[in-house]
């Protein structure tokens, strides 16, 4: 257990939105579900701190800041699906340290999970969906800058195309973004140096096969480390998608994603994003599943092909 990867979250992610889509409950209920699994002790969860300014400012300009801190409705928040408060904002400021604590540990650990994150709809300037801070984008460029990493990849595997990482690093040769989507739905798409857009109803079949046919891309590129954006919302049951993975076939996903980092030994930060199951607990267990699977393999166990069946066990629901 303590040669496990490191796991950061904060409770914090759990704010008040309203009647919404987005559960932000599921963040502390993946937590819960990884402690009662026995797979995660509370004591070693690692609670990050509020990205500084200066780290926020690699990636987002200084008035879109401003706009957050001061919660103005401007031309460059409004397309923003979510209320704008400062539990909100803080929130998303958080989740940036957050994964950038967990690229950072990553490097000495090999595998670490951020319990939040994977918001990749944020612009620069530009607030979207659900995304007000990008925290893929705003990671990668704090490990530029200290000169821990030249090269990094991020596989973004969510419903969503991910249309803010695409577009900040577009100028960036180091960076390797990669998206294999829904094409038919939100958002416009940004290009990306990889991009699958899938067809309603593709399934397990399709997507896993696009996407083991499209990594050795992302290994070409020899990055430093991979930021993983294991979106739930591929899922057959999602409320905001057509596509049509089930529980073992998103599992499948991510052993084809963490498997092929683990092999060209790159180390890998998962990060969860959307998802909106009509149950919440398919929500958590679709992302359960990927934590316990990169825990497992961090932890030198079940790498095999028994690590995760898709029905692992564990109080947070049951694989269908
Ligand atoms: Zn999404």
């Amino acid at each position: 257990m303590s040669r496990s990867a490191p796991v950061v979250f904060s409770p914090e992610y759990e704010c008040d939105i309203g009647p919404h889509v987005f559960p932000t409950q599921k963040y502390r209920l993946v937590r819960d579900g990884l402690v009662a699994a026995g797979l995660l002790d509370a004591r070693d969860v690692r609670c990050p701190a509020a990205a500084p300014r200066e780290d926020l400012l690699l990636v987002h300009s200084a008035e879109y800041l401003d706009d957050l801190e001061q919660l103005r409705w401007t031309p460059r928040t409004r397309m923003s699906e979510l209320p704008l408060t400062e539990s909100v904002v803080r929130a998303y400021i958080l989740g940036a340290g957050g994964t950038t604590l967990a690229a950072l540990t990553a490097l000495e650990s090999r595998f670490a999970i951020h319990l939040g994150g994977g918001f990749h709809h944020a612009f620069s300037a530009l607030a979207s969906g659900f995304c007000y801070i990008n925290d893929l984008a705003v990671a990668i460029r704090v490990l530029q800058r200290d000169g821990r990493i030249r090269r990094a990849a991020v596989v973004d595997c969510d419903l969503h195309q991910g249309n803010g990482t695409a577009h900040v690093f577009r100028e960036d040769e180091r960076v390797f973004t990669f998206s294999i989507h829904q094409e038919h739905l939100y958002p416009v798409k940004e290009r990306g140096n990889l991009d699958i857009g899938l067809e309603n109803g593709a399934g397990d079949e399709v997507f896993n096969g696009r996407l083991a046919a499209a990594l050795p891309r992302v290994w070409e590129h020899r990055p430093d480390l991979v930021l993983y954006q294991a979106g739930a919302d591929p899922y057959e049951d999602d409320q905001l998608g057509a596509l049509r993975l089930s529980i073992p076939g998103l599992l499948e996903r991510d052993r084809l994603v963490l498997e092929g980092c683990a092999g060209h030994g790159i180390p890998a930060v998962v990060t969860l994003g959307g998802g909106y199951a009509r149950r919440v607990s398919d929500t958590v267990r679709i992302h359960q599943n990927t934590c316990e699977l990169a825990l497992r393999m961090s932890a030198g166990v079940g790498q095999g092909r028994d690590a995760g069946s898709g029905a692992l066990p564990g109080p947070a629901g049951e694989a269908r």
